[in-house]
């Protein structure tokens, strides 16, 4: 991958504190990246996992992204850095990925560097990935160091968690995360797209790229027209199924959160909202449902993001969601 050749303004104060273990010879050996999506917490392991192999002698200056090392990394060649991932976007990481990993792991190093592995997303990994990992951290060897990432990092095993640092990402200063969006887009107005990203820069600037927003605003006209009875259940279930499963749960998840903010609050207050431009149509949606209805739809789609692991069919579990919903909605009897 194509890093930034600059650091995200951001991510300055992780660096800087890493740097410094690194200087001091107290890098861990094992790093646990979390935060919430799109505050470029992939792009923080790929610069270090970069760093830690690029050959120039310079440390403020790694990765310097030209030495040899560091062209081999961008390429994703380099035989000391490994990368793992599920082999498809939203399925699990499997044991024999985590197998190959400490077989490697034993190996020595052939560069002048470290030996580095990134896992990501670290809670793809099934229960056997977790526990044979467990064993690594348990036994680190000298000159290697495991990058874990993580969006949901309360999904790992505790053990995991207690055997890695955590570098956590905060919420990116609003006016920070306005001004480097702007910079990327030409201009224009970015609330609105800031707000749908819940403030993270980098998920906002693929909702732009993607037209994701419109996207969010299609799943809240869905889930109104459904309570209204207005859009075919199957319909909007194929619709549904047709995106990636996490994602489509984590969008469901941002939708329901503004209607529960709605139950509870004015129109006028819209801060925080990730759909302020849908608030009056949402606003409406709210009042024909209560909390206790709403909550018991978030845990639905709790339950199935435990279950994404678990390779069901995606179109079952839409309509099993759409079915859901239209229970909760269902008009009270006078
Ligand atoms: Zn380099």
């Amino acid at each position: 991958m194509v890093l930034p050749e600059n650091l995200l303004p951001w991510h300055a104060d992780p660096w800087a504190r890493l740097l410094a273990s690194r200087r001091a010879g107290r890098l861990p050996h094992a790093l646990l990246l979390t935060g919430s999506a799109g505050v470029g917490k992939q792009i923080f392991a790929d610069r270090l996992a970069a760093a830690l192999v690029c050959e120039t002698s310079v440390l403020e200056a790694q990765p310097c992204h030209r030495c040899r090392a560091c062209c081999l990394a961008a390429d994703g060649t380099h035989p000391d850095l490994h990368r793992v991932m599920p082999v498809e976007k939203g399925k699990p990481i499997r044991i024999e990925a985590i197998r190959e990993l400490i077989g490697r792991s034993s190996l020595t190093t052939a560069g002048q560097g470290m030996l580095v592995f990134v896992i990501s997303p670290a809670e793809a990994m099934n229960r056997a990935a977790a526990n044979a990992l467990l064993k690594t951290l348990e036994e680190p060897s000298g000159a290697s160091c495991l990058i874990l990432v993580s969006s949901a990092s309360h999904r790992l095993p505790a053990t995991i968690r207690s055997r890695c640092q955590e570098v956590a990402f905060r919420p990116v200063p609003r006016e920070q995360a306005r001004k480097w969006l702007i910079e990327r887009t030409g201009g224009g107005d970015v609330s609105a797209v800031l707000d749908a990203a819940g403030g993270a820069p980098l998920l906002a600037q693929t909702l732009l790229e993607t037209g994701k927003l419109e996207r969010l605003n299609q799943l809240a006209d869905e889930l109104i027209g459904l309570g209204q009875r207005r859009a075919d259940p199957l319909e909007v279930a194929q619709v549904w199924a047709e995106w990636p499963i996490t994602q489509q749960l984590a969008d469901l998840r941002r939708v329901i959160f503004d209607l529960t903010r709605l139950c509870v609050t004015d129109v006028a207050n819209h801060d925080g909202l990730y759909l302020g431009g849908k608030r009056m149509d949402l606003k409406n949606l709210s009042k024909d449902i209560n909390l206790r209805k709403i909550f018991h739809f978030k845990d639905e789609i709790d339950h199935l993001e435990r279950l994404t692991s678990h390779n069901l069919n995606s179109q079952m579990m839409m309509e099993k969601l759409v079915n859901n919903w239209l229970k909760l909605t269902r008009p009270e009897k006078h």
